[in-house]
Protein backbone atom coordinates (compact mmCIF):
# COMPACT_ATOMS: atom_id res chain seq x y z
CA UNK A 1 0.00 0.00 0.00
CA UNK A 2 1.28 3.53 -0.43
CA UNK A 3 2.47 5.76 1.96
CA UNK A 4 -0.55 8.43 3.30
CA UNK A 5 0.17 11.86 2.71
CA UNK A 6 -2.51 14.41 3.29
CA UNK A 7 -4.73 16.32 0.58
CA UNK A 8 -7.61 18.80 1.08
CA UNK A 9 -11.01 18.36 1.07
CA UNK A 10 -11.69 21.28 -0.78
CA UNK A 11 -9.09 20.03 -3.53
CA UNK A 12 -7.19 23.45 -4.35
CA UNK A 13 -3.90 22.26 -2.41
CA UNK A 14 -1.47 19.28 -3.72
CA UNK A 15 -0.71 16.59 -1.26
CA UNK A 16 1.75 17.04 1.44
CA UNK A 17 3.30 15.05 3.83
CA UNK A 18 2.09 14.53 7.39
CA UNK A 19 4.64 16.68 9.05
CA UNK A 20 3.55 19.75 5.97
CA UNK A 21 -0.48 19.34 7.35
CA UNK A 22 0.80 19.42 10.76
CA UNK A 23 2.73 22.62 10.77
CA UNK A 24 -0.08 24.25 8.05
CA UNK A 25 -2.85 23.28 10.11
CA UNK A 26 -5.22 24.11 7.64
CA UNK A 27 -4.81 24.01 3.63
CA UNK A 28 -4.30 26.92 2.01
CA UNK A 29 -8.19 26.42 0.18
CA UNK A 30 -9.45 26.93 3.08
CA UNK A 31 -10.30 22.89 3.63
CA UNK A 32 -9.25 20.44 6.07
CA UNK A 33 -6.50 17.84 5.35
CA UNK A 34 -7.49 14.15 4.94
CA UNK A 35 -5.35 11.22 4.66
CA UNK A 36 -5.29 9.92 1.01
CA UNK A 37 -6.44 6.21 2.33
CA UNK A 38 -6.98 5.41 5.79
CA UNK A 39 -4.47 2.24 6.34
CA UNK A 40 -5.58 -0.92 8.45
CA UNK A 41 -4.13 -0.99 11.78
CA UNK A 42 -0.53 -3.30 11.18
CA UNK A 43 -1.20 -5.93 14.08
CA UNK A 44 -4.44 -8.46 14.23
CA UNK A 45 -7.00 -7.65 16.79
CA UNK A 46 -5.91 -10.02 19.17
CA UNK A 47 -2.62 -8.65 19.26
CA UNK A 48 -3.69 -5.42 20.48
CA UNK A 49 -5.03 -6.63 23.66
CA UNK A 50 -1.78 -6.60 25.43
CA UNK A 51 -0.47 -3.65 24.53
CA UNK A 52 0.21 -0.51 26.43
CA UNK A 53 -0.99 2.49 25.89
CA UNK A 54 2.35 3.87 24.51
CA UNK A 55 2.25 0.82 22.47
CA UNK A 56 -0.98 1.28 21.17
CA UNK A 57 -0.25 5.02 20.14
CA UNK A 58 3.14 3.61 18.07
CA UNK A 59 0.50 1.12 16.06
CA UNK A 60 -1.98 3.36 15.67
CA UNK A 61 -0.23 6.48 14.28
CA UNK A 62 2.83 4.95 12.32
CA UNK A 63 1.04 4.42 8.81
CA UNK A 64 -0.87 7.98 9.51
CA UNK A 65 2.25 9.61 10.18
CA UNK A 66 4.00 8.25 7.53
CA UNK A 67 7.31 10.69 6.96
CA UNK A 68 7.80 10.16 11.01
CA UNK A 69 10.77 7.80 11.73
CA UNK A 70 10.03 5.22 14.74
CA UNK A 71 12.04 7.01 16.51
CA UNK A 72 10.51 9.84 16.33
CA UNK A 73 7.13 9.32 16.77
CA UNK A 74 8.60 6.88 20.01
CA UNK A 75 9.94 9.96 21.27
CA UNK A 76 7.25 12.22 20.64
CA UNK A 77 4.73 9.43 22.59
CA UNK A 78 7.24 9.12 25.76
CA UNK A 79 7.68 13.13 25.74
CA UNK A 80 3.53 13.26 26.16
CA UNK A 81 2.42 10.50 27.99
CA UNK A 82 3.64 10.34 31.10
CA UNK A 83 3.48 11.50 34.62
CA UNK A 84 1.09 14.30 33.69
CA UNK A 85 -1.66 11.84 34.01
CA UNK A 86 -2.52 11.07 37.17
CA UNK A 87 -3.12 7.18 35.73
CA UNK A 88 -0.48 5.07 34.54
CA UNK A 89 -2.08 3.91 31.28
CA UNK A 90 -3.08 7.54 30.33
CA UNK A 91 -6.65 6.04 30.50
CA UNK A 92 -8.87 4.22 32.91
CA UNK A 93 -12.00 2.30 31.63
CA UNK A 94 -14.44 2.23 34.02
CA UNK A 95 -17.69 -0.24 33.99
CA UNK A 96 -20.88 1.04 35.76
CA UNK A 97 -23.66 0.02 35.19
CA UNK A 98 -24.24 -1.23 31.78
CA UNK A 99 -21.76 1.63 30.68
CA UNK A 100 -18.41 1.09 30.19
CA UNK A 101 -16.77 4.74 30.96
CA UNK A 102 -13.97 5.61 28.46
CA UNK A 103 -12.37 7.80 31.25
CA UNK A 104 -10.43 10.52 28.99
CA UNK A 105 -9.77 13.46 31.84
CA UNK A 106 -6.69 12.00 33.64
CA UNK A 107 -4.65 14.65 32.01
CA UNK A 108 -2.87 17.76 33.54
CA UNK A 109 -6.47 20.01 32.65
CA UNK A 110 -9.10 17.18 33.47
CA UNK A 111 -10.56 17.33 29.68
CA UNK A 112 -10.07 15.01 26.85
CA UNK A 113 -8.24 17.20 25.14
CA UNK A 114 -5.07 16.95 27.10
CA UNK A 115 -4.99 13.14 25.17
CA UNK A 116 -4.09 15.01 21.90
CA UNK A 117 -2.96 18.65 22.86
CA UNK A 118 0.01 17.06 25.06
CA UNK A 119 1.30 15.09 21.90
CA UNK A 120 1.02 17.76 19.49
CA UNK A 121 3.77 20.51 20.58
CA UNK A 122 6.14 17.29 20.00
CA UNK A 123 4.41 16.59 16.75
CA UNK A 124 4.91 19.83 16.08
CA UNK A 125 8.55 20.58 16.71
CA UNK A 126 9.55 17.36 15.29
CA UNK A 127 7.21 18.51 11.62
CA UNK A 128 9.58 21.94 11.81
CA UNK A 129 12.55 19.82 12.50
CA UNK A 130 11.83 17.55 9.53
CA UNK A 131 10.78 20.62 7.00
CA UNK A 132 13.78 22.29 8.26
CA UNK A 133 11.90 25.33 9.10
CA UNK A 134 13.24 27.95 11.66
CA UNK A 135 10.41 30.25 11.82
CA UNK A 136 8.69 30.67 15.25
CA UNK A 137 5.22 28.63 14.99
CA UNK A 138 2.35 31.04 16.52
CA UNK A 139 -0.84 28.46 17.56
CA UNK A 140 -3.83 30.11 17.06
CA UNK A 141 -6.83 28.61 19.39
CA UNK A 142 -9.94 29.40 20.01
CA UNK A 143 -11.67 27.24 22.55
CA UNK A 144 -15.26 26.69 24.15
CA UNK A 145 -13.42 25.92 27.76
CA UNK A 146 -11.18 23.01 27.35
CA UNK A 147 -9.02 22.55 24.29
CA UNK A 148 -7.60 26.19 25.44
CA UNK A 149 -6.42 25.13 28.30
CA UNK A 150 -5.21 22.23 27.12
CA UNK A 151 -3.18 23.59 24.31
CA UNK A 152 -2.02 26.14 26.91
CA UNK A 153 -0.13 23.65 28.93
CA UNK A 154 1.01 21.47 25.52
CA UNK A 155 2.35 24.51 24.16
CA UNK A 156 3.86 26.10 27.77
CA UNK A 157 7.47 26.93 27.13
CA UNK A 158 7.98 24.46 23.98
CA UNK A 159 10.65 26.08 22.06
CA UNK A 160 9.89 27.36 18.86
CA UNK A 161 6.34 28.03 19.64
CA UNK A 162 3.43 31.09 21.02
CA UNK A 163 0.24 30.38 21.76
CA UNK A 164 -2.86 32.73 21.71
CA UNK A 165 -5.95 31.49 22.97
CA UNK A 166 -9.35 32.97 22.19
CA UNK A 167 -12.50 32.04 24.51
CA UNK A 168 -16.17 33.53 24.73
CA UNK A 169 -16.04 35.76 27.68
CA UNK A 170 -19.49 34.74 29.06
CA UNK A 171 -19.24 30.95 27.39
CA UNK A 172 -16.49 29.47 29.69
CA UNK A 173 -17.18 27.34 33.26
CA UNK A 174 -15.52 29.67 36.65
CA UNK A 175 -12.70 26.61 36.81
CA UNK A 176 -12.35 27.01 32.98
CA UNK A 177 -11.44 30.35 33.20
CA UNK A 178 -9.46 30.38 36.02
CA UNK A 179 -7.17 27.42 34.55
CA UNK A 180 -6.68 29.37 31.72
CA UNK A 181 -5.74 33.15 32.95
CA UNK A 182 -3.58 32.07 35.78
CA UNK A 183 -1.27 29.82 32.82
CA UNK A 184 2.23 30.18 33.09
CA UNK A 185 4.52 30.39 30.52
CA UNK A 186 6.23 33.33 28.60
CA UNK A 187 5.48 32.29 25.53
CA UNK A 188 1.47 31.98 26.61
CA UNK A 189 -1.40 34.69 25.86
CA UNK A 190 -5.21 34.36 26.53
CA UNK A 191 -7.43 36.60 25.47
CA UNK A 192 -11.51 36.75 26.10
CA UNK A 193 -13.79 37.77 23.88
CA UNK A 194 -17.26 39.66 23.30
CA UNK A 195 -19.45 36.95 21.12
CA UNK A 196 -19.77 32.95 21.65
CA UNK A 197 -17.28 29.96 20.37
CA UNK A 198 -18.56 30.33 16.83
CA UNK A 199 -17.32 33.56 16.70
CA UNK A 200 -14.02 32.67 18.07
CA UNK A 201 -13.70 30.14 15.98
CA UNK A 202 -14.86 32.09 12.42
CA UNK A 203 -12.28 35.15 13.63
CA UNK A 204 -9.09 32.84 14.22
CA UNK A 205 -9.72 30.95 11.01
CA UNK A 206 -10.17 34.36 9.10
CA UNK A 207 -6.86 35.52 10.36
CA UNK A 208 -5.46 32.43 8.91
CA UNK A 209 -6.56 33.53 5.42
CA UNK A 210 -6.01 37.19 5.54
CA UNK A 211 -2.82 37.36 3.14
CA UNK A 212 -1.54 40.36 4.32
CA UNK A 213 -1.28 39.62 7.79
CA UNK A 214 0.30 36.11 6.80
CA UNK A 215 2.78 38.16 5.15
CA UNK A 216 3.74 40.63 7.97
CA UNK A 217 4.12 37.62 9.85
CA UNK A 218 6.48 35.45 7.51
CA UNK A 219 8.42 38.62 7.90
CA UNK A 220 9.20 38.66 11.41
CA UNK A 221 9.51 34.84 11.32
CA UNK A 222 6.24 33.59 12.43
CA UNK A 223 4.14 31.55 10.99
CA UNK A 224 0.58 30.74 11.90
CA UNK A 225 -0.39 27.15 13.33
CA UNK A 226 -3.77 25.50 14.78
CA UNK A 227 -4.16 23.17 18.00
CA UNK A 228 -8.40 22.85 16.92
CA UNK A 229 -9.29 19.70 15.49
CA UNK A 230 -9.44 20.73 12.68
CA UNK A 231 -5.06 19.92 12.60
CA UNK A 232 -4.40 16.66 11.99
CA UNK A 233 -2.10 15.93 14.64
CA UNK A 234 -4.70 16.92 16.54
CA UNK A 235 -7.29 13.94 15.57
CA UNK A 236 -4.75 11.34 14.56
CA UNK A 237 -3.65 10.81 18.47
CA UNK A 238 -7.66 10.54 19.66
CA UNK A 239 -7.72 7.60 17.26
CA UNK A 240 -5.21 5.53 19.87
CA UNK A 241 -8.10 5.73 22.96
CA UNK A 242 -10.89 4.11 20.86
CA UNK A 243 -8.41 0.75 20.10
CA UNK A 244 -7.06 1.11 23.80
CA UNK A 245 -10.64 1.00 25.48
CA UNK A 246 -11.70 -1.84 22.67
CA UNK A 247 -8.78 -3.79 23.93
CA UNK A 248 -9.24 -3.14 27.64
CA UNK A 249 -13.06 -4.57 26.71
CA UNK A 250 -11.72 -8.14 25.71
CA UNK A 251 -8.97 -7.73 28.31
CA UNK A 252 -11.47 -7.86 31.30
CA UNK A 253 -13.77 -10.28 29.27
CA UNK A 254 -16.51 -8.19 28.60
CA UNK A 255 -16.32 -8.64 24.92
CA UNK A 256 -14.44 -11.59 22.60
CA UNK A 257 -12.25 -10.33 20.13
CA UNK A 258 -14.02 -9.02 17.45
CA UNK A 259 -17.25 -9.03 18.45
CA UNK A 260 -18.53 -5.49 17.75
CA UNK A 261 -19.34 -2.48 19.89
CA UNK A 262 -21.13 0.88 19.96
CA UNK A 263 -19.52 3.67 20.80
CA UNK A 264 -21.12 7.10 22.47
CA UNK A 265 -19.42 10.76 22.02
CA UNK A 266 -20.60 14.01 23.68
CA UNK A 267 -20.02 15.63 20.68
CA UNK A 268 -19.41 19.31 19.78
CA UNK A 269 -17.07 20.27 16.92
CA UNK A 270 -17.13 16.69 15.68
CA UNK A 271 -13.46 15.73 15.97
CA UNK A 272 -13.65 13.06 18.90
CA UNK A 273 -16.46 11.14 17.08
CA UNK A 274 -14.45 11.61 13.76
CA UNK A 275 -11.44 9.71 15.42
CA UNK A 276 -13.71 6.98 16.55
CA UNK A 277 -14.88 6.82 12.85
CA UNK A 278 -11.82 6.58 11.48
CA UNK A 279 -10.65 4.01 14.05
CA UNK A 280 -13.37 2.21 12.31
CA UNK A 281 -11.77 2.66 9.20
CA UNK A 282 -8.76 0.80 10.80
CA UNK A 283 -10.44 -1.81 11.48
CA UNK A 284 -11.65 -1.60 15.17
CA UNK A 285 -14.99 -3.76 14.90
CA UNK A 286 -17.92 -0.88 15.64
CA UNK A 287 -21.25 -0.81 15.00
CA UNK A 288 -22.91 2.33 15.62
CA UNK A 289 -21.80 6.21 16.68
CA UNK A 290 -23.97 7.55 18.70
CA UNK A 291 -23.53 11.05 18.00
CA UNK A 292 -24.49 13.22 21.54
CA UNK A 293 -25.25 16.60 21.31
CA UNK A 294 -27.20 19.03 23.92
CA UNK A 295 -29.45 21.83 22.60
CA UNK A 296 -27.31 22.64 20.30
CA UNK A 297 -28.28 19.90 18.16
CA UNK A 298 -27.40 20.98 14.80
CA UNK A 299 -25.76 17.49 14.66
CA UNK A 300 -29.32 15.44 16.09
CA UNK A 301 -30.78 17.21 12.51
CA UNK A 302 -27.77 16.60 9.95
CA UNK A 303 -28.30 12.83 11.07
CA UNK A 304 -32.12 12.78 10.99
CA UNK A 305 -32.30 14.97 7.25
CA UNK A 306 -28.98 15.27 6.06
CA UNK A 307 -29.70 19.10 5.95
CA UNK A 308 -26.64 21.15 8.07
CA UNK A 309 -28.40 23.40 9.38
CA UNK A 310 -26.84 26.43 11.50
CA UNK A 311 -29.21 29.24 11.24
CA UNK A 312 -30.98 28.69 14.23
CA UNK A 313 -30.77 30.37 17.93
CA UNK A 314 -27.19 29.77 19.51
CA UNK A 315 -27.68 28.35 23.23
CA UNK A 316 -25.61 28.21 26.23
CA UNK A 317 -26.08 25.04 28.51
CA UNK A 318 -24.09 23.51 31.12
CA UNK A 319 -22.21 21.48 28.63
CA UNK A 320 -20.69 24.67 27.09
CA UNK A 321 -17.74 22.57 25.41
CA UNK A 322 -20.26 21.07 22.96
CA UNK A 323 -21.75 24.73 22.71
CA UNK A 324 -21.24 24.74 18.73
CA UNK A 325 -23.45 25.38 16.11
CA UNK A 326 -20.58 25.08 13.15
CA UNK A 327 -18.98 21.81 13.83
CA UNK A 328 -15.64 22.01 11.43
CA UNK A 329 -14.83 18.33 11.80
CA UNK A 330 -17.88 17.57 9.82
CA UNK A 331 -16.28 18.64 6.59
CA UNK A 332 -14.22 15.39 6.47
CA UNK A 333 -17.29 13.72 6.94
CA UNK A 334 -18.67 15.22 4.45
CA UNK A 335 -15.51 14.59 2.27
CA UNK A 336 -16.30 10.53 2.95
CA UNK A 337 -19.75 10.83 1.79
CA UNK A 338 -19.34 12.65 -1.53
CA UNK A 339 -16.79 9.86 -2.37
CA UNK A 340 -13.96 12.15 -2.21
CA UNK A 341 -15.25 14.55 -4.67
CA UNK A 342 -12.99 17.80 -3.33
CA UNK A 343 -15.42 19.96 -5.81
CA UNK A 344 -18.49 18.99 -4.57
CA UNK A 345 -17.05 19.27 -0.83
CA UNK A 346 -15.79 22.71 -1.35
CA UNK A 347 -19.50 23.31 -3.10
CA UNK A 348 -20.91 22.35 -0.03
CA UNK A 349 -18.76 24.43 2.36
CA UNK A 350 -19.42 27.43 0.47
CA UNK A 351 -23.03 27.35 0.89
CA UNK A 352 -22.79 26.83 4.33
CA UNK A 353 -20.91 29.84 4.50
CA UNK A 354 -23.26 32.18 2.32
CA UNK A 355 -26.54 30.45 3.26
CA UNK A 356 -26.20 28.73 6.70
CA UNK A 357 -26.97 25.24 5.29
CA UNK A 358 -26.29 22.43 3.06
CA UNK A 359 -27.55 18.74 2.36
CA UNK A 360 -25.52 15.95 1.63
CA UNK A 361 -26.70 13.16 -1.12
CA UNK A 362 -27.08 9.94 1.05
CA UNK A 363 -24.20 6.94 1.79
CA UNK A 364 -24.31 3.88 3.27
CA UNK A 365 -21.17 6.01 5.90
CA UNK A 366 -24.22 7.96 7.39
CA UNK A 367 -26.02 4.40 8.84
CA UNK A 368 -23.55 4.18 11.11
CA UNK A 369 -24.22 7.37 12.76
CA UNK A 370 -26.99 7.71 15.05
CA UNK A 371 -27.59 11.15 16.26
CA UNK A 372 -29.36 12.23 19.42
CA UNK A 373 -30.16 15.20 21.93
CA UNK A 374 -30.28 15.81 25.26
CA UNK A 375 -31.87 18.51 27.02
CA UNK A 376 -30.40 20.61 30.03
CA UNK A 377 -33.06 18.75 32.05
CA UNK A 378 -32.34 15.33 30.67
CA UNK A 379 -28.91 15.58 31.57
CA UNK A 380 -29.44 16.66 34.77
CA UNK A 381 -31.44 14.15 35.81
CA UNK A 382 -29.17 11.25 34.41
CA UNK A 383 -26.65 12.55 36.72
CA UNK A 384 -29.08 12.60 39.64
CA UNK A 385 -30.31 8.61 38.67
CA UNK A 386 -26.66 7.58 37.93
CA UNK A 387 -25.27 8.69 41.22
CA UNK A 388 -28.16 7.08 43.15
CA UNK A 389 -27.86 4.07 41.68
CA UNK A 390 -24.13 3.69 40.57
CA UNK A 391 -22.62 5.92 43.00
CA UNK A 392 -20.74 7.44 39.87
CA UNK A 393 -20.57 10.97 38.80
CA UNK A 394 -20.87 11.83 35.20
CA UNK A 395 -19.96 15.30 34.26
CA UNK A 396 -22.64 17.01 32.05
CA UNK A 397 -20.82 16.86 29.05
CA UNK A 398 -20.56 12.69 29.73
CA UNK A 399 -24.37 12.72 30.61
CA UNK A 400 -25.72 14.19 27.16
CA UNK A 401 -23.16 11.30 25.96
CA UNK A 402 -25.42 8.64 28.61
CA UNK A 403 -28.85 10.18 27.85
CA UNK A 404 -28.28 9.80 23.80
CA UNK A 405 -27.39 6.81 24.76
CA UNK A 406 -30.14 5.65 26.33
CA UNK A 407 -32.51 7.03 23.90
CA UNK A 408 -30.25 4.86 21.33
CA UNK A 409 -30.96 1.57 23.25
CA UNK A 410 -34.53 2.32 23.86
CA UNK A 411 -35.30 3.33 20.05
CA UNK A 412 -32.62 0.64 18.35
CA UNK A 413 -33.11 -2.10 21.12
CA UNK A 414 -29.34 -2.58 20.06
CA UNK A 415 -27.68 -4.67 22.94
CA UNK A 416 -24.29 -4.53 22.17
CA UNK A 417 -21.85 -3.19 25.45
CA UNK A 418 -21.01 0.30 24.85
CA UNK A 419 -18.02 2.76 25.04
CA UNK A 420 -18.63 6.21 26.50
CA UNK A 421 -16.65 8.39 25.84
CA UNK A 422 -16.25 10.31 28.91
CA UNK A 423 -14.81 13.75 28.12
CA UNK A 424 -14.35 15.75 31.53
CA UNK A 425 -13.90 15.54 34.88
CA UNK A 426 -17.25 16.30 37.48
CA UNK A 427 -15.23 19.24 39.17
CA UNK A 428 -14.25 20.93 36.00
CA UNK A 429 -18.31 21.77 36.09
CA UNK A 430 -19.04 21.47 39.52
CA UNK A 431 -21.83 24.52 39.79
CA UNK A 432 -23.84 22.60 37.31
CA UNK A 433 -23.00 19.02 38.31
CA UNK A 434 -23.77 20.00 42.20
CA UNK A 435 -27.36 21.44 40.85
CA UNK A 436 -28.29 18.33 38.83
CA UNK A 437 -27.39 16.18 41.93
CA UNK A 438 -29.58 18.32 44.17
CA UNK A 439 -26.89 20.07 46.11
CA UNK A 440 -27.05 23.80 47.88
CA UNK A 441 -23.45 24.71 48.08
CA UNK A 442 -23.53 28.31 46.16
CA UNK A 443 -21.05 29.95 43.80
CA UNK A 444 -17.63 29.52 45.34
CA UNK A 445 -15.59 27.11 43.27
CA UNK A 446 -13.85 25.90 46.77
CA UNK A 447 -16.94 25.24 48.77
CA UNK A 448 -18.50 23.18 45.20
CA UNK A 449 -15.11 21.32 44.78
CA UNK A 450 -14.94 20.36 48.51
CA UNK A 451 -18.22 19.11 48.18
CA UNK A 452 -18.09 17.04 45.09
CA UNK A 453 -14.35 15.24 46.57
CA UNK A 454 -17.25 14.12 49.78
CA UNK A 455 -19.81 12.87 47.12
CA UNK A 456 -17.47 11.25 44.62
CA UNK A 457 -14.44 10.04 47.01
CA UNK A 458 -12.44 11.09 44.20
CA UNK A 459 -9.19 12.84 45.02
CA UNK A 460 -9.21 16.26 43.87
CA UNK A 461 -6.85 16.61 40.87
CA UNK A 462 -3.52 18.91 41.27
CA UNK A 463 -4.55 20.95 37.83
CA UNK A 464 -7.80 21.68 40.28
CA UNK A 465 -6.15 22.75 43.21
CA UNK A 466 -3.64 24.83 41.39
CA UNK A 467 -6.75 26.89 39.25
CA UNK A 468 -7.95 28.01 42.52
CA UNK A 469 -4.94 29.07 44.75
CA UNK A 470 -2.68 30.39 41.68
CA UNK A 471 -2.68 34.05 40.50
CA UNK A 472 -4.61 35.48 36.92
CA UNK A 473 -2.23 36.79 34.87
CA UNK A 474 -4.19 37.36 31.67
CA UNK A 475 -6.33 39.72 30.88
CA UNK A 476 -6.76 40.27 27.41
CA UNK A 477 -10.41 41.64 26.22
CA UNK A 478 -11.22 42.42 22.98
CA UNK A 479 -14.29 42.24 20.09
CA UNK A 480 -14.55 39.67 17.70
CA UNK A 481 -14.33 41.90 15.01
CA UNK A 482 -10.97 42.96 16.19
CA UNK A 483 -9.32 39.45 16.99
CA UNK A 484 -6.36 40.11 14.37
CA UNK A 485 -5.49 43.26 16.08
CA UNK A 486 -4.79 41.31 18.87
CA UNK A 487 -3.03 39.52 17.76
CA UNK A 488 -1.12 42.00 16.18
CA UNK A 489 -0.16 43.41 19.23
CA UNK A 490 0.85 40.16 21.10
CA UNK A 491 3.39 39.70 18.61
CA UNK A 492 4.40 43.14 18.46
CA UNK A 493 3.37 43.62 14.61
CA UNK A 494 0.80 46.26 14.84
CA UNK A 495 2.83 49.35 17.56
C1 LIG B 1 -14.26 19.47 23.36
C2 LIG B 1 -15.18 18.72 24.23
C3 LIG B 1 -16.25 17.98 23.69
C4 LIG B 1 -16.55 17.96 22.22
O1 LIG B 1 -15.57 17.29 21.47
P1 LIG B 1 -15.46 17.52 19.89
O2 LIG B 1 -14.25 16.79 19.49
O3 LIG B 1 -15.35 19.00 19.69
O4 LIG B 1 -16.71 16.99 19.30
C5 LIG B 1 -17.03 17.25 24.57
N1 LIG B 1 -16.82 17.28 25.90
C6 LIG B 1 -15.81 17.97 26.43
C7 LIG B 1 -15.64 17.96 27.91
C8 LIG B 1 -14.96 18.71 25.63
O5 LIG B 1 -13.96 19.41 26.19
Amino acid sequence: MAKVTYKSTRGAQTQVAASKAIIQGIAEDGGLFVPSHIPKIDLPLESLINLSYHEMAYYVMKDLLSDFSEDELKTCINCAYNHKFDTPEMVDIVKKGEVHFLELFHGPTLAFKDMALSILPYLMTTSMRKQGITDEVVILTATSGDTGKAALEGFADVNGTRIIVFYPKNGVSSIQEKQMVTQKGENTSVVSIEGNFDDAQSGVKRIFREPSFNEKLNEKGLRLSSANSINIGRLIPQIIYYFYGYAQMVKTGEIKVGETINISVPTGNFGNILAAFYAKQMGLPVHHFICASNDNKVLTDFFATREYNKNRDFKLTISPSMDILISSNLERLVYEVVSGDTLETNKLMQTLEEEGTYTVPEHELLQDFYGYCATEKETMMDIKEFYRDNGYIMDTHTAVGYSCYKKYKQETEDERPVLLASTASPYKFGEAVLSALGEKVGKKDEAQIERLNELSKITIPDGIKRALVDEACHDYHCHKDQMDNMVGKILGIFQ
